[in-house]
Order: C-alpha cells, then sequence, then structure tokens
C-alpha cells in the first residue's frame, strides 16, 4: 500500500450539536470533515493523503481524472498535485447520467468548485454530456494520448473511489470513540461510505449511506468496492448487499441539483447551529438523519458525517 503524504489537518472536529439535540429529542453529533483544512475542506482530502502516495510512487508527472464540473474532488486533487509539483487533468461534464431520460433539470455546473480549480492550476477538458461510464472513458482516452506523448501518466478513478480511498476512510472511523447508534453519509462513487462501514464492522454503530444520484444499482457498485479492498488489504470482512444501507430518498431532482427537502434541511442547520452544508450531497444527507430522526428510525446517539462541499453553495445553473 502506499505511504500516506499528510495534506490535512487531522483529527477533524467532533463535537455535539447542542440546539439541535435539544430540538429532536435525540442526541446529534456532528464529524468536522467540512473542515480537514486543505483546499477548502471535504471528504476527499483523506483520500488524496493515500492517493498522493500512489502517484509518487508512481513517479508520475501528469495527473487525471474526471469528474463533473462541479466536482469537490477535481478541486482537493488539483490542489494535491500543486503541492506535489505534477500537472492535473480534470475531465468534466456538466451532467453525468446514468441513463439518457435521466437528464436533470437544475444542475449547478457553473462558478462554485469550477472557479477554484483555476487557483490550482488545473488543466480542465470538458466534454459532452453523457453517462458517468462515459466520462471515465474520455478520461482514459485523455491518459493515453499523454502517455502517447511520453509522460508518465497515473489515472484515478472517479471521486478517488478505489481501494485507497476506501482505506482513507476506514481509518477515520477510528477518530470515532465507541458509543454512537448510528452515523450518517453522503453516499456516492462509495468510498466513504464503503470505508466508514468496514471501520465500524463490528462494533454497535450502523452507518448509514445517503444516496445523491437516482440509480439504485449504485449498491452494486458499493458491493464490488468494498471487495477490492478486501483483496487489496485483507482489511475488515467484505460488505454483504443486505447490511449495507443505501437510502435513495433525498436525491430530489437529481445528481447535482439541490432538492426540496437538502434545501430545508440546510434551513435547519444553518439555523440552529450556524453550520453551513453543500446542495449536491451534505444538505441531501442531512435531509435523510431528520426524517430518520422524526420518523423514530434512528435513535439514540447519532452521528452526522459532514463530508464538506460548501464551495458549491457558490454555484449556479446557468439555466
Ligand atoms: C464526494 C463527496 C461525497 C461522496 O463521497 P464518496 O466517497 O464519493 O461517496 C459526499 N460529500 C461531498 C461534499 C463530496 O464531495
Amino acid at each position: 500500500m502506499a505511504n500516506r503524504i499528510p495534506l490535512c489537518l487531522l483529527p477533524t472536529p467532533l463535537h455535539r450539536l447542542d440546539r439541535l439535540s435539544q430540538r429532536l429529542g435525540q442526541e446529534i453529533w456532528i464529524k468536522r470533515d467540512d473542515l480537514t483544512g486543505f483546499a477548502l475542506g471535504g471528504n476527499k482530502g483523506r483520500k488524496l493523503e493515500y492517493l498522493a502516495g500512489e502517484i509518487l510512487e508512481a513517479k508520475a508527472e501528469v495527473v487525471v481524472s474526471c469528474g463533473a464540473s462541479q466536482s469537490n474532488f477535481l478541486r482537493q486533487l488539483a490542489a494535491c498535485c500543486s503541492v506535489l509539483g505534477v500537472r492535473c487533468i480534470g475531465v468534466c461534464m456538466d451532467r453525468p447520467y446514468q441513463e439518457p431520460d435521466r437528464l436533470t433539470p437544475g444542475v449547478l455546473a457553473l462558478g462554485g468548485n469550477r472557479n477554484l480549480d483555476d487557483w490550482f492550476g488545473m488543466e480542465r477538458v470538458v466534454v459532452p454530456d453523457g453517462t458517468w461510464d462515459d466520462l471515465e472513458s474520455h478520461a482514459t482516452e485523455i491518459a493515453r494520448q499523454e502517455s502517447k506523448r511520453g509522460h508518465i501518466v497515473h489515472q484515478i478513478p472517479l471521486g478517488g473511489s478505489g481501494p485507497l480511498g476506501v482505506l482513507a476512510f476506514y481509518e477515520a472511523a477510528k477518530e470515532i470513540p465507541n458509543g454512537f447508534d448510528s452515523v450518517f453519509t453522503a453516499s456516492s462513487s462509495g468510498s466513504t461510505h464503503v470505508g466508514l462501514q468496514t471501520g465500524f464492522q463490528g462494533t454497535d454503530t450502523k452507518v448509514v449511506g445517503i444516496a445523491c444520484d437516482p440509480e439504485p444499482e449504485i449498491v452494486d457498485d458499493l458491493v464490488d468496492l468494498s471487495r477490492a479492498f478486501h483483496s487489496a488489504t485483507g482489511i475488515g470482512e467484505p460488505l454483504r448487499r443486505e447490511e449495507i444501507v443505501f437510502d435513495l430518498g433525498h436525491v430530489g431532482p437529481g445528481y447535482g441539483a439541490a432538492g426540496e427537502s437538502g434545501n430545508r434541511a440546510t434551513e435547519i442547520l444553518a439555523r440552529t447551529e450556524g453550520i453551513l452544508l453543500d446542495p449536491v450531497y451534505s444538505a441531501k444527507a442531512f435531509a435523510g438523519l431528520l426524517e430518520w430522526v422524526e420518523s423514530g428510525r434512528a435513535t439514540g446517539k447519532i452521528l452526522f458525517w459532514h463530508t464538506g462541499g460548501t464551495p458549491a453553495l457558490f454555484a449556479s445553473t446557468g439555466d
């Protein structure tokens, strides 16, 4: 396994949300991965500490990855590449989707992260809208071209979700003391969810992943990712499909667009605790937490894993 290159300020703060706990009648805590302290924070910094080790080991001159135009991963990856002194090519799509008939209205493609990428010197390649698989194929093709030009190229999967991304969150789970009944996290490319759930294996802490994309098939990707992690590291037990909680109830209009329940959740957290969420991921995850608590499905000591993403608050649809 790759060496870990420190980029973040760890451990991130963990604190109780007193006013919200009082309002909801349960004990609600928050893990502040919005404050990882690197390139404006977010969950990707943890993965990048391991991916940076891999980039150095590969002696890469060019790193290629892909994401939506509003990708938090590409923003933090570009910063990581700046630190390592290597070029970063980010292949972007405004509206990636799983199936053409699911084109999402109101996608936050402009501004936000996109502006920040420029400060970190990311070389942006914009490709026409298509599926997530199309997006990855474009990235692979661009990596191939760079390689043909004689550069040492290292390609990184969407969202940094390979075994190293899972490892980062398996380790992150160790920052949480025993005694939590549940942990809520946004779940998208999957390594945050799979890593945390593997980290809490054998404890009484249940991990609830809240979907940010409308595709239920993503659960299969989570299972595959968990298997890949287990084969690469031998750590833990591969997750079984039936033990994965993946709640699709708060996706709203689709990936990359704000939803009604997420907006309500953002308003509640902002106006009780003065903490901001992002419209694409953490707002949806927090809406999930609120619904589980309000319906009595989650009780006791509950942890919200704030995955960051707040630059998207400054994004717009351009519609
Ligand atoms: C990427 C991201 C997630 C999802 O994490 P995955 O490991 O890709 O599932 C959640 N929240 C924010 C803010 C993100 O940028």
